[in-house]
């Protein structure tokens, strides 16, 4: 039973932080509640958001992708706007997420302000360079996600409210893929590898190579992404090719900190990332190699 002497409702994001530090007690957001009300915490009330206006996913003025923090699984896994992204990598991965009266009601802010290592929309959302908003009272702020996640399931936000996110028009022909191992006995990631890279003319021109559930928080391999940059897919033998991109996964895989316990060992989950990070760019640079030589194709 939830112990809670107050269930307030929140019409706008600055009424959600407002109520939040009105108290009294400690209080805590609800969005579509399918964490909280499985694991509910210690807390005095509840600043119920889905009635605060942040359910929206909008193409904005720039070309830019906001995607309102309330946004269900399910909307991210069916909206045009989301599915014609960078191949609809992002509604893939929310199309996997649960079941669907899960996603029905889960959100995309629910699932990155839980902070768990392993909530599944954070490596894609890290791979595609996401920007968080987040409001307090009278002010907002924007960030990049890669700085968001602060400490086990802790992130920056403290009683601020995470209110969307937006996705850059410069991204939206990134070439992403990612992949998952989970443990079946209660679904959840043991690792969670998404990629992302953007080439220009056959030379890569941005990586990205995220990580989830092998460390304290969702991360990027920053140094494995770095061994990418500038690299020429069509100036190298694939034998050459094959040798970068197992370097590139043993680099990532010497980037998390993964833990060790009953599910799976630590070295486990850093093979796993080894092994995933590969297959992904693997399958990812043979696609804009074969994209480019079709283009080629059809110039010459
Ligand atoms: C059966 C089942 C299966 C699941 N399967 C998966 C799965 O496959 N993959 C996966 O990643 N997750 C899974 N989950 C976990 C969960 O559904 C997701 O993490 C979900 O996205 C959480 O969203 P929510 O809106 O329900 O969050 P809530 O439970 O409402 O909130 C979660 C936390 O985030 C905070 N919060 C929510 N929104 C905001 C905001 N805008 N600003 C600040 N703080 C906020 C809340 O205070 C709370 O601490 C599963 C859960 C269940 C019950």
């Amino acid at each position: 039973m939830w112990e809670i002497s107050d269930y307030l409702f929140a019409d706008s994001p600055p009424e959600a932080v407002s109520l939040m530090r009105q108290g009294p007690g400690k209080g805590i957001y609800l969005a579509g509640g399918t964490d909280l009300l499985l694991n509910p915490p210690e807390c005095d009330f509840v600043v119920d958001i889905s009635r605060a206006g942040i359910s929206n996913i909008a193409r904005t003025p720039g070309g830019d992708v906001f995607l309102g923090a309330g946004v269900t699984l399910q909307d991210l896994a069916t909206n045009e706007l989301v599915t014609s992204f960078a191949g609809g990598e992002l509604s893939r991965v929310a199309s996997q997420c649960g079941n669907r009266p899960v996603r029905n009601l889960a959100t995309i802010g629910g699932n990155l302000c839980n902070a768990r290592s392993s909530a599944d929309t954070a490596p894609i959302l890290l791979a595609l360079d996401a920007t968080c908003f987040i409001t307090d009272q009278d002010s907002q702020e924007s960030l990049p996600l890669d700085d968001f996640f602060v400490g086990p399931q802790q992130t920056i936000l403290e009683n601020r409210l995470l209110v969307g996110l937006a996705l850059s028009a410069e991204v939206s022909d990134r070439r992403c893929a990612s992949s998952k191992l989970i443990c079946r006995a209660d679904n959840m990631a043991l690792a969670h590898v998404a990629v992302g890279v953007d080439c220009r003319e056959g030379r890569i021109n941005a990586a990205r190579i995220a990580l989830g559930a092998v460390a304290p928080i969702p991360l990027r391999a920053t140094l494995a992404e770095s061994t990418l940059d500038g690299f020429d897919i069509n100036s190298e033998d694939k034998e050459t090719l094959s040798e970068m991109i197992c370097d590139v996964a043993e680099l990532a895989a010497g980037e998390v900190d993964p833990i060790d316990e009953h599910r799976a060992s630590s070295e486990y989950r850093r093979d796993l990332v080894r092994v995933l990070t590969r297959r992904l760019l693997e399958k990812v640079l043979a696609e804009i190699a074969a994209e480019s030589a079709l283009n080629d194709g059809g110039q010459s």
